[in-house]
């Protein structure tokens, strides 16, 4: 088992978010009025190469962002969110330097669905995707906009397996859904950041890694239990809490889309 990390641009949002806010007043005011913009980060999705499979989890941003009418306008994404892409960032040039294209790629887990995490979904209209119910419901309900997600950027043919975690409990979650039929590679709910946020939990002999998406943006704030939140404040607490006191009884290797940390990480096989 190989885990890769595929960068593709960076981001940046306000610094609350990274550090958190006291509640959710000081957190919409801040979304509002603050220009207070944390650092640059890098978007990262990775390549999970199984000996069998190919896998990614997540599919990153796309230089489409920088074009008129992509993103709707006057919304509140360019007030809390901004982005930095070219073409030649996006996952599928990522991938031809890493010596694979796009239609070696067999299936696609979403760990949830804001823009910089299923932005390069057009490359692989050939693979089977997973997505969690509850993330897929409200992408795609009319609330979905106000959500940060933009399904009037999605190919029509997107049609995600929705997960419901019907498999064994895993540790301290109680449900889990199996991607691979061994367990060696399962996904388990870490709602919060966003209501159907997922995590991909991966296990090969000794060691396990812990791909946890937007959960937290670093380890600093795992440790300190401050979660990435938008708005959504006590589930985003109570999953940082379980996912931390996961991670430490597993010795996990953890993983965060938006930590330049995260490369050092994995080849340095650094648990928590
Ligand atoms: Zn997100």
């Amino acid at each position: 088992m190989e885990i890769i990390p595929i960068q593709t641009g960076t981001v940046r949002c306000k610094q609350f978010q990274l550090t958190g806010a006291s509640n959710n007043l000081s957190r919409l005011y801040q979304i509002l009025f603050t220009q207070k913009w944390g650092e640059w980060m890098p978007i990262y999705c990775w390549l999970i190469n199984t000996g069998n499979e190919l896998i990614l989890v997540d599919t990153g941003e796309t230089a489409k962002i920088n074009k008129e009418g992509y993103l709707p306008k006057g919304g509140l994404y360019h007030k809390v969110v901004q982005t930095r892409i070219k073409e030649e960032d996006e996952v599928d040039r990522q991938l031809l330097k890493l010596g694979f294209q796009t239609k070696d790629i067999n299936k696609i887990i979403f760990t949830h669905l804001h823009g910089d995490h299923i932005g390069g979904v057009e490359h692989f209209s050939h693979c089977e995707m997973f997505v969690s119910k509850a993330e897929y419901a409200l992408a795609s309900s009319k609330k979905g906009s106000s959500n940060g997600y933009f399904k009037k950027n999605w190919p029509d043919w997107f049609k995600p397996k929705l997960i419901e975690y019907e498999d064994q409990a895993e540790g301290v979650f109680s449900k889990s859904y199996h991607v691979s039929i061994d367990g060696s590679i399962m996904l388990v709910p870490t709602p919060g950041h966003s209501v159907g946020h997922q995590s991909v939990i991966i296990k090969d002999k000794a060691l396990t890694y812990f791909v946890a998406g937007d959960l937290t943006y670093n380890i600093e704030t795992l440790k300190a239990e401050i979660p990435d939140v938008i708005l959504s404040n006590e589930e985003s607490k109570e999953t940082v809490q379980k996912v931390h006191s996961y991670v430490k009884t597993e010795k996990c290797i953890y993983l965060s889309s938006h930590d330049w940390n995260s490369p050092e990480i994995l080849s340095k096989k650094s648990t928590i």
